[in-house]
This record gives structure tokens, C-alpha cells and sequence, in this order.
């Protein structure tokens, strides 16, 4: 790693902070890990740990935790000033956003001390993955109808029943898993968070292979499974609250480098355009120029988005449904960019340059993972039903 200045204190403002990103990040990220570069190779997942690893040690990551917890104790406007250093480079997405953005916030937020201290540092040390297990087979959309059920004996509880869809549970060393206590009628009340060791007897991942050949989800079944007290995340009635917090936190604030990727994805297609004759003069045609435009808008649109919404939050606005508005913007922005992606490196052949050749590897598997993104963390769908009810109060039954 290189030497570079310390890490700006909280004093040094937002300018300091962003400098001093996007030098750290454009001196030691590897050349083998920015995908634009011609001696890139797919990171190893170890690879990417050690990578997070190095950039929570150089002060970018943790932004908003408090000092005691491992975090750097500054605020969403320094979380934002790194996300945008991130999302310009072409660097691996986050292997850990699920720790470090979903579950260590909930843990600040309904963990007891004890659970602070031991989860919290070791999720921004990259030596624990946490996986979430919400989703079942009868509960996507419908969250209140899980049936995983949870048993109080003595001290412990004995979790039985199935998650399914839950992204990194192979590697994952803890599940933020939603159970009942009581059940399926009760829907929303006795709903139960836990902090799940995946490795407790009874547990049996079953991964799922996706549409682009990776097996990046899975089934998980807990069959007897116990765990202590401990593991208990929040009160035994406030398992749906804390669900619709880390929800609204999924939605909102998750991956907020997200606008600025797809920037730097764009500028990787454009690149490789110009690098083949037989696709740079699709830059010239009205038709991919128009579609590109639109692109460009709508990132810009979904920059403004979530600018504006780290400004409510830092006056102290809560998320609340505007989740859904940033949700379903990026997923929907992204899905367009990745159609238009696929369709430009179609024109790509057998004698296009090496760039090109790329592109399309690159370009057709960013589009048939973007089929899910309007579909994880909620789906467009049910955005658009909390939009309406919740933002616009239009009325359930037009
Ligand atoms: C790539 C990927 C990763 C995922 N990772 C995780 C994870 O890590 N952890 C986890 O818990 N889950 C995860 N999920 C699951 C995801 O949250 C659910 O797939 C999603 O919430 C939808 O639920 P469902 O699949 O049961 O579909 P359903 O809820 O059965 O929906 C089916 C269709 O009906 C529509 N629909 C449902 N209800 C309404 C309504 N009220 N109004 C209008 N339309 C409606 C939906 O929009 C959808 O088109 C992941 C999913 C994907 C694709």
C-alpha cells in the first residue's frame, strides 16, 4: 500500500475527505481488480476481502459508526464522499455490503452492548460475512407470512423451518435471520431477529445457481437448530420493526455508489465502441444516441436522489418510504442501461478488438443479473404500491 496523507479528521470537511479518497483508492487499488483495465482478472473472493480489508485499515469504510465500535464516528456525507470515489472506479462490488450496510446498522440500532462490541468490528475487519435470511418460499413480497418459528426453551431457542434466495449464505459466518414466535395469523406481531452462527449444527445451505451461471444465492434450512439468548437480536415483538428498518436501509443507503458505477460502466461501453470499427459508429447513430441520453439523464436523476437524500437525513429526516423511490429508480436506470448495453455489444464479432471482446463478456452478464434488480430488496412492483400509498396517499382501491 502506498503512503499517503492521515486520514482527514472530522474538522477537515467533506473536500478534505474526498481528496484524499480518491487518491488512496487510484494508488492502491490493484491493477488486476479495476475491470478496465487490460490486465484485469476476476478477483478471488479472498482477493476482495484483503481489498475491503485495506480500505476499512485507510479510513473508508465505517464512516458513520461510532469510534468505539472499530468506526471512524464522521457522518452520511463522508459515507457519501467515498461512495462516489468508489463507484468512479472500476473496482469489485463489495463482497460484505450485506454485514457492513444491512446488519451492522441494525445491530447500532437494536443490539445490546455486548453484541455491539463483538459483531460490529469484526464486520468492518472483513473477518465475518453475514448473510439475510428473510425471504421463504411462501414470504417474499409478503414478509409477514414467514413461518420459520422460533421456540423459547430456558435459555436458548430452537429455530426450525426454510429461507430461500439468501445471497452469500455459503460463506457467510452469521445469518440476520427473521422468525416468529408465534404464528403465520399473528403476521406482523411476535416477529423475532436473530444473529444466526451459520456454522450451528442443523444448518444446511443449498445453493441456488442463478440466470448467469453463478451460484451466488441459496436455500438455507435450520432444522433444530439452538442457539442462546445471545443470538437474540432486539426484543421478542420487535422482529418486524427492526425487518422494515433494515428494509428501508436496503432500499435507501445500501451500495450508494451505485449512480456513480453505473457512470463509469457507461463510460466502459463507450470505450469499447470507439475501440472497434465495426461498433464506433453506433456512436453516430440517432437511434443508440437518443438511448444513451436517456441513460445519462437518468443517472443524473438518481445522483440528485440520493443527494438529497443523505441532505434530509443529515437534518434528521428518517428514511421511511423514500427507500422505495431511490429502490426502484437505480434498479429500474440500471436495467435500462444493462438492455442498451447488450444491445450495443451484440454488434460485437470474432474480429472486434480485445476491449470489445470484453465488453461483451462483461456487458451480457451485467444484463441478465440485472433481471434481479428489480426484484431484490423489493420488487418494482411493491415500490410503486408503497410509493402510492405512502408517499402520494392515493387511496388502496381506485
Ligand atoms: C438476486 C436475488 C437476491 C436475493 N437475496 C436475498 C437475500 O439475501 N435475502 C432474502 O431474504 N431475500 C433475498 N431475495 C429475495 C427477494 O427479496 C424476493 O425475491 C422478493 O422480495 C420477491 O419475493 P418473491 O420472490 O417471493 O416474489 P412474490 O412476492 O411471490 O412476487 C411475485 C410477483 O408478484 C408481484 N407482487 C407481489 N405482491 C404484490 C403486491 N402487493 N402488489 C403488486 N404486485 C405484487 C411481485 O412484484 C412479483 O412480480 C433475493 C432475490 C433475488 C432475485
Amino acid at each position: 500500500m502506498e503512503n499517503l496523507p492521515a486520514i482527514p479528521g472530522p474538522a477537515a470537511g467533506s473536500a478534505a475527505y474526498r481528496d484524499y479518497a480518491r487518491q488512496w483508492l487510484r494508488a492502491n487499488l490493484p491493477e488486476h481488480m479495476r475491470s478496465d483495465n487490460v490486465n484485469y482478472r476476476t478477483p478471488s473472493l479472498d482477493e476482495c476481502r484483503d481489498w475491503e480489508a485495506s480500505m476499512y485499515g485507510a479510513g473508508l469504510a465505517g464512516m458513520t459508526w461510532p469510534k468505539v465500535y472499530g468506526g471512524l464516528g464522521l457522518t452520511l456525507r463522508e459515507h457519501l464522499v467515498v461512495n462516489k470515489e468508489v463507484g468512479a472506479l472500476a473496482m469489485p462490488e463489495s463482497v460484505s455490503s450485506i454485514g457492513k450496510e444491512l446488519a451492522g446498522p441494525i445491530i447500532q440500532t437494536v443490539g445490546t452492548e455486548d453484541q455491539k462490541h463483538l459483531f460490529l468490528p469484526r464486520i468492518l475487519a472483513m473477518r465475518d460475512y453475514w448473510c439475510q435470511g428473510f425471504s421463504e418460499p411462501d414470504a417474499g413480497s409478503d414478509l409477514a407470512r414467514l413461518r420459520t418459528k422460533a421456540v423459547q426453551e430456558g435459555d436458548t431457542w430452537r429455530i426450525n423451518g426454510q429461507k430461500i434466495w439468501t445471497s452469500g449464505a455459503a460463506k457467510a459466518h452469521y445469518c440476520l435471520l427473521l422468525t416468529r414466535t408465534g404464528t403465520v395469523a399473528d403476521k406482523h406481531r411476535g416477529l423475532l431477529m436473530f444473529a444466526v452462527p451459520m456454522n450451528t449444527p442443523g444448518i444446511r445451505v443449498v445453493p441456488i445457481k442463478s440466470i448467469d451461471g453463478k451460484e451466488s444465492f441459496a436455500e438455507v434450512f435450520f432444522d433444530n437448530v439452538e442457539v442462546p439468548d445471545s443470538a437474540r437480536l432486539g426484543a421478542p415483538d420487535e422482529g418486524w420493526n427492526a425487518a422494515i428498518r433494515v428494509l428501508s436501509i436496503e432500499r435507501a443507503t445500501n451500495r450508494m455508489y451505485r449512480a456513480w458505477r453505473f457512470d463509469c460502466e457507461l463510460r466502459q461501453l463507450i470505450a469499447a465502441c470507439k475501440s472497434d470499427p465495426t461498433m464506433v459508429h453506433l456512436l453516430d447513430d440517432g437511434y443508440y444516441q437518443r438511448r444513451i441520453g436517456d441513460v445519462v439523464s437518468e443517472i443524473d436523476a438518481l445522483k440528485g436522489l440520493v443527494e438529497r437524500t443523505v441532505s434530509q437525513m443529515m437534518v434528521g429526516d428518517k428514511i421511511g418510504a423514500r427507500g422505495s423511490l431511490t429502490k426502484l429508480y437505480w434498479s429500474e436506470c440500471h436495467q435500462a442501461f444493462a438492455g442498451l448495453a447488450l444491445s450495443i455489444v451484440s454488434h460485437v464479432n470474432p474480429r472486434s478488438s480485445a476491449l470489445a471482446q470484453r465488453a461483451r463478456k462483461a456487458f451480457t452478464t451485467a444484463y441478465l443479473y440485472a433481471r434481479a434488480e428489480t426484484i431484490y430488496a423489493g420488487t418494482t412492483e411493491v415500490q410503486l404500491d408503497i410509493i402510492a400509498q405512502r408517499i402520494l396517499n392515493l387511496p388502496k382501491d381506485l
